[in-house]
């Protein structure tokens, strides 16, 4: 076998390479004008995300896992209630509503590696409070059904879009259908920082202020505390490098599709792998690329030998995590999460990957397989 490539999971370094001047010149803006925490930065990010997103108001946080807790804690969210969530994702999305002092309330996933909305209703008690859809590796929810639930039982939605940066539903952007959208900007997302940083979309004004205000030390001007709140702040130097790669995000949103359909198309047919499947009426931003495969440890470790690196998420769904070990949770009621943990694989997907690179990883994947 040739040896002439090396894929790396993720390739941060060559997007940098091909905005350095604008990326260079934010940064050093930022440090001449020492706007180091929020500042006329932040605020010019704040703006341009939301007038992107055609939301009246975003505000700006530490990170994609605040964003999330911010939004329970300001929705009322607290001891005694419970919040419904997919049994897979990352666990930023069931330990924000532990840190809230409520309860996770697992429901299975369906085709699409999201919650099964249609479990949903049968998770519903007095205490429901709030439902958190993940798009998880950048596939939107089944928003039609898990939006009708929400009215019907009058529960709040807390999209986690953390990897779902400008995918559409039924036309509309995930992060606009709920009442809150939340984003993370960790480094290898679509939209990504050079550090932590997280943002939350709402139409609610009333919401925005008093999110807003808990993330600034329950404050919304100095001095004046009027709730006890947390420090959860976007550094100036991350919000000049989102603003930077802001007018990029359509056209790498298009490249990690081109990818995600030359997979599709040279991995189908071929034996014990499963390509993922994407659900009508939603336009998928491919995050991630997660294949299925029955041998998946010894796939992974044959792609290894060829320089092909690969990531598994997540190894366990989040009802099987120790920190839930009390909850004693039973596979039977988590089938489909349980049995696709052992068999998911994220291959390489980033804007940069070329066809070239594809065709090593497939007919590496042909070559094992
Ligand atoms: C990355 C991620 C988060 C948290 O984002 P951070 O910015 O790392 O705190 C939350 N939910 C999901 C699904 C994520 O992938």
């Amino acid at each position: 076998m040739k040896r002439d490539m090396e894929i790396p999971f993720v390739d941060l370094h060559k997007q940098y390479l091909s905005l350095k001047k604008e990326i260079d010149s934010a940064i050093s803006d930022v440090i001449r004008d020492t706007a180091f925490i929020r500042g006329s930065y932040v605020q010019g990010f704040e703006q341009e995300f939301a007038k992107n997103y055609g939301v009246k108001h975003c505000i700006p946080v530490a990170n994609g896992t605040d964003a999330i807790y911010i939004a329970l804690k300001m929705l009322g969210v607290g001891m005694g209630d419970e919040v419904i969530t997919t049994a897979h994702s990352w666990i930023s999305t069931s330990e924000t509503i532990v840190q809230t002092g409520a309860k996770p309330v697992f429901v299975d996933t369906d085709d699409y590696f999201t919650i099964d909305a249609v479990q949903i209703v049968e998770k519903i008690t007095s205490n429901t409070k709030a439902i958190i859809p993940v798009h998880l590796y950048g596939q939107p929810c089944d928003m039609g059904r898990i939006m009708s639930i929400a009215q019907k039982y009058n529960l709040y939605v807390v999209e986690d879009c953390a990897q779902a940066h400008y995918a559409k539903w039924n036309g509309k952007r995930v992060g606009t259908i709920g009442n809150v959208g939340t984003f993370s900007f960790y480094p290898g997302k679509n939209l990504g920082a050079y550090g932590d940083a997280g943002a939350i979309l709402t139409n609610d004004e009333q919401l925005a202020e008093k999110m807003r205000m808990f993330a600034n030390h329950g404050a919304l001007k100095k001095h004046h505390h009027e709730i006890n709140g947390i420090n959860s702040r976007m550094d100036g130097i991350q919000a000049a490098i989102l603003s930077a790669k802001l007018p990029y995000i359509r056209e790498w949103t298009q490249a990690r599709q081109q990818v995600a359909s030359w997979y599709d198309q040279k991995l189908a047919g071929l034996n014990n792998i499963k390509i993922p499947n994407r659900r009508d009426n939603a336009d998928h931003v491919f995050h991630l690329y997660v294949i299925k495969t029955p041998a998946r440890d010894e796939v992974r470790m044959e792609l290894k030998k060829k320089d092909i690196d690969t990531v598994i998420h997540y190894p366990t769904a989040l009802p099987f995590l120790e920190a839930y070990h009390d909850m004693n949770h039973q596979i039977s009621d988590y089938k489909k999460a349980h049995q696709d943990s052992l068999e998911i694989l994220s291959l390489p997907i980033y804007p940069e990957l070329t066809e070239n690179q594809v065709n090593y990883i497939v007919e590496a994947l042909h070559n094992i397989v």
